[in-house]
């Protein structure tokens, strides 16, 4: 394995973020309102200028009022004294040698400007037919599952609608993803026959997302719509540990796929690995998943199964995985383990993981095994902290392993 490509973007030209508030992040409703309430514009004019914003900010990518030509020049000039449109501060940028890449982004809370920055990890993972995002909700997370890096971090806070939107925001900008942007000089971003560098987004970055539910939604709500980002909402996955009551609200309010990190098939197992099964269990969360609303063969449910040697991964468990799914329209997608430094569990051998997978296949489920992407840069499933902190000599070599 060979290093990855470290930029420092620590002294990225952005300006100082302000203390005005931000306009990322607001329904079309809610931009216009607020614009209306600080008496940028009249009530008359509200609609079309919130429409004419939600255009610039996420169809053009604009950061700059100045370049909103279709906007009156006093209106610019009121726009750009009230509010700001910053994007999070680049701390650094990885690229893995498989074309992966992590940003940890920097942002600070324009309503309380006394509080420190938080910082967040992204990953932008290309494919030969798909490029997809992956996107954080929290920095830090309450949930404690014993085999999940991001688990070990405490929650220090949710993030706001416009902070999810902006790591999508400028991933895309360095992505080269909005007109007349550059791509990267490595190339080869663009999957086959698509025109952006990112095509699908997934909500398993740092933090249980629905344990910030409508942040979470505002956000969705604006990367899928049509004159908003329009990445279509079948190409958003939203990732659970199972905090069931907001299983339903999903389905029903933002409409986009459902991933569900399910890694054992007893109550008893899974009680440790996913530690929130303590209070929905197995049962409540199956009964949550046939009941998701839009559910069908053509939409099904993704079941995320982590592979930890000698915990989960026999063929017995294999079985009842199949069992437990009856009448679930659903994928299994299998991942194997991604140590971090500290982590107490190993991944299970390939030969393991393939039965494992025979098994799923034979009873007709699709089971991909989830290639690791970008473990040299620490940017793998389960790998995400923004703290950060030196890896163990054990662990660095069980890493060079795999
Ligand atoms: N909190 C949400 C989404 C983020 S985690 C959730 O738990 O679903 C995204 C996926 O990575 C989850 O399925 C999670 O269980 C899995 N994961 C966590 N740690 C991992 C690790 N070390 N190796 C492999 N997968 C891991
Ligand atoms: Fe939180 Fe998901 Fe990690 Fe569990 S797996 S600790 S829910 S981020």
């Amino acid at each position: 394995m060979s290093l990855a490509l470290n930029i420092d973007h620590s002294s990225a030209v952005r300006p100082a973020p302000t203390m005005r508030p931000s306009l990322i992040g607001l329904s079309k409703a809610g931009l216009a309102e607020t614009l209306v309430s600080h008496e940028v514009v009249s009530e008359k004019e509200g609609r079309m200028r919130a429409s004419q914003l939600w255009n610039w900010l996420y169809v053009n990518g604009v950061t700059d009022f100045e370049r909103m030509t279709n906007v009156a020049k006093p209106v610019r000039q009121k726009l750009s004294d009230t509010f700001n449109l910053d994007r999070p501060e680049i701390v650094s940028e990885q690229v893995s040698v498989d074309g992966t890449r992590k940003w940890l982004f920097r942002f600070r809370d324009p309503a309380n400007p006394h509080l420190p920055a938080v910082e967040v990890e992204t990953v932008y993972i290309p494919e030969s037919d798909r490029g997809t995002l992956c996107v954080s909700s929290q920095v830090g997370c309450t949930l404690t599952c014993s085999f999940c890096h991001t688990g070990t971090q405490k929650l220090v806070r949710n993030l706001s609608a416009g902070e999810i939107l902006g790591q999508i925001l400028m991933a895309r900008e360095r992505l080269g993803d909005f007109p007349g942007g550059s791509r990267p000089d490595d190339g080869g971003l663009v999957p086959g026959g698509e025109t952006r560098a990112i095509t699908n987004i997934v909500m398993m970055g740092m933090g249980e997302p629905l344990y910030n539910y409508e942040n979470v939604k505002q956000a969705l709500l604006i990367a899928s719509a049509g004159d908003g980002m329009s990445i279509s909402k079948r190409r958003i996955t939203l990732s659970t540990s199972g905090v069931v009551p907001y299983i339903e609200p999903t389905g029903r309010e933002i409409d986009v796929m459902l991933a569900i990190s399910l890694h054992a098939v007893r109550d008893d197992l899974r009680d440790v690995l996913v530690p929130i099964n303590k209070k929905w269990p197995l049962k409540e969360l199956l009964e949550a998943c046939k009941n998701y609303p839009g559910l069908s063969n053509a939409r099904r449910i993704t079941f995320e199964y982590v592979m930890l040697d000698g915990i989960n991964d026999s063929d017995a468990e294999a079985r009842e995985l199949v069992r437990l799914l009856a009448g679930i329209p659903a994928k299994i997608n299998l991942i194997p383990f991604n140590p971090w430094p500290g982590s107490n569990y190993g991944t299970s051998p390939s030969n393991r993981i393939e039965r494992f997978a025979d098994i799923v296949n034979k009873a007709g489920y699709a089971s991909p095994v989830r290639t690791p992407r970008g473990r040299d840069i620490f940017a793998a499933c389960g790998q995400l902290k923004s703290e950060s902190e030196r890896l163990s000599r054990k662990d660095r070599d069980a890493l060079l392993t795999l």
